[in-house]
């Protein structure tokens, strides 16, 4: 988002708080937010906070997309501007949900990319495409993530939990052993 645009949306606070609460309580607005939340809920991300730390530093703390630095990126907040964390973006719109397809980007390219597959919308059409960053992000995706990708706790509970059945059913044959 561009200074003056921020800046505009922090001047005119009152006016953008209405107006956000009369779309979200028309039908259209009503809607659209159950859809909203719908997608938000199985978007979910299934990354470690240690992987997130080591995917930024991969893209150098900087948006993926549009190489924006993670120290600039700022959003309207209340009164002030405020510093923002890089959203999770999802680079395969329908794809996995951990870190082989989740690159760093700004609110902007977040926004921008939404649905879009990679190649139809981030390609020299695009303001901000090198072929440098899309070569990066292509890498990240079909081999790099490979080295700070961790197991994740879900399946090693899972794994727990069949050890443990198998112990009891070795206990109950045992105990019939003995009997
Ligand atoms: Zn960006």
């Amino acid at each position: 988002m561009k200074d003056t645009n921020i800046r505009f949306r922090v001047n005119n606070k009152e006016y953008f708080k209405q107006k956000g609460k009369e779309y979200r309580q028309s039908d259209r607005g009503k809607e659209k937010y159950k859809i909203y939340g719908k997608k938000r809920h199985e978007k979910k991300h299934e990354i470690y906070d240690v992987e997130w730390k080591n995917c930024k530093k991969y893209f150098d703390n900087q948006c993926a997309y549009c190489g924006l630095p993670i120290e600039e990126h700022y959003f309207p907040y209340k009164n002030e501007l405020k510093l923002y964390d890089f959203h999770k973006e999802h680079v395969i719109d329908e794809g996995k949900n951990d870190l082989r397809n989740c690159v760093p980007s700004c609110n902007t390219y977040n926004t921008q990319k939404h649905k879009n597959s990679l190649n139809n919308w981030y390609n020299s059409s695009n303001s901000n495409y090198t072929y440098e960053r899309y070569f990066k992000i292509y890498q990240w995706i079909r081999y790099d993530h490979k080295k700070y990708i961790m197991p994740k706790r879900r399946y090693k509970n899972q794994r727990m939990t069949a050890r443990i059945k198998e112990i009891e059913r070795l206990k109950i044959s045992i105990d019939r052993l003995l009997k």
